[in-house]
């Protein structure tokens, strides 16, 4: 038990918990990185990343954690592929119970990030695999030169059409509105690509297909008429948005009535001491991995110091 007694343990490896690594790992700290069901977080599921400083040229999401993650080991990191089912935060050090092992920590940094959200629809579900995906990176190349529809008005709905077309013959936008929610330059690929065609004011009411035959159509209902149509289709790309992974936090530590983490505004810790929270699980607002990196930072500098502040007030007590 005692290799699993660690000053700092972060859980998750997205940029934020990277980050958080690299600067507890040059503060001499050993941390240990439980790195959860998606290691790299969700950039090892994009494509090229343009707007992470210090690549000017871009860099490929997953090349760009892998570099994250080697920065990060080059300090002493330690880095165990497994995943978290519960911490005990009621006693000192917290108690981490995890898939295959048990881990006590002094100090806990919370990264876990956030995952693609879903319609909500029963045929999604049982499509999901079929025809139905959240990820044109990992799946993408299944749709060549068929047609596919992206449900989502956001970036991650450009960037999912865009990517597309590299293999489908048309990609189809389905948004609830009449306007994008995305960036003006995501925008604009996106309009200006000749393969991707827009359906407003429009929601998938369902999705029709079996896992023999794949995705064969959905149901749209346009919002502003109640028109239900169907529309013949051989993917569904699923790009509205994400929910935080604080499952295992409900009940132990104060969210938001969103989900997300709550943290002090401005600061990186919780309602719990020496428990600090980092990345998108505490952003609904930029969501972006160099903001990410960011709280990572202030997350390992934080614990840092209250690791330094227990120590004094040990060594003040004897
Ligand atoms: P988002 O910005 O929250 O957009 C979600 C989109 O899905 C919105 O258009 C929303 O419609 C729609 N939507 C939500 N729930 C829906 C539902 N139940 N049915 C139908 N449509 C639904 O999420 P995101 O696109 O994943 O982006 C998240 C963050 O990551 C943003 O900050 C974004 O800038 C960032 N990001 C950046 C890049 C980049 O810079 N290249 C790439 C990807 C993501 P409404 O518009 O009506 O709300």
């Amino acid at each position: 038990m005692a290799d699993n007694h660690h000053k700092v343990v972060i859980i998750g490896s997205g940029p934020a918990g990277w980050t958080a690594a690299i600067y507890a790992g040059r503060a001499n700290l050993s941390p240990l990185v439980l790195q959860g069901t998606q290691p790299g977080g969700q950039l090892t599921i994009t494509t090229e990343v343009e707007n992470f400083p210090g690549f000017p040229e871009g860099i490929m999401g997953p090349e760009l954690m892998e570099k994250f993650q080697a920065q990060a080991e080059r300090f002493g990191t330690r880095v165990v592929y497994d995943t978290v089912n519960e911490v005990d935060f009621s006693k000192r050090p917290f108690r981490i119970s995890t898939d295959e092992s048990c881990y006590t920590a002094d100090t806990l940094i919370i990264a876990t990030g956030a995952s693609a959200k879903w319609i909500g629809l029963e045929s999604e579900q049982r499509l999901m695999g079929h025809g139905v995906s959240s990820c044109a990176t990992c799946d993408g190349a299944f749709f060549r030169g068929k047609e596919v529809i992206v449900v989502g008005g956001g970036d991650t709905a450009m960037e999912e059409a865009n990517f597309l077309t590299r293999f489908c013959s048309k990609v189809v936008v389905i948004h609830r509105r009449d306007s994008l929610r995305a960036s003006k330059i995501m925008q604009d690929r996106g309009m200006n690509n000749p393969k991707i065609q827009f359906i407003w004011d429009t929601i998938v009411e369902d999705i029709e297909g079996s896992k023999e035959t794949g995705v064969t159509s959905v149901t749209l209902k346009n919002l502003k008429t109640s028109e239900i149509s169907k529309f013949p289709t051989q993917g569904v790309f699923v790009a509205i948005g994400h929910k935080p992974n604080t499952e295992i936090f409900q009940g132990k530590l104060d969210l938001h009535p969103n989900g997300y983490l709550k943290v002090t505004p401005g600061r990186v810790n919780t309602n719990i001491e020496g428990v600090f929270a980092c990345g998108d699980v505490i952003d609904h607002h930029y969501r972006q991995a160099i903001t990410a990196a960011g709280t990572g930072c202030m997350a390992a500098m934080d614990a840092e110091k209250y690791l330094e502040a227990q120590e004094a007030n040990l060594a003040t007590s004897v």
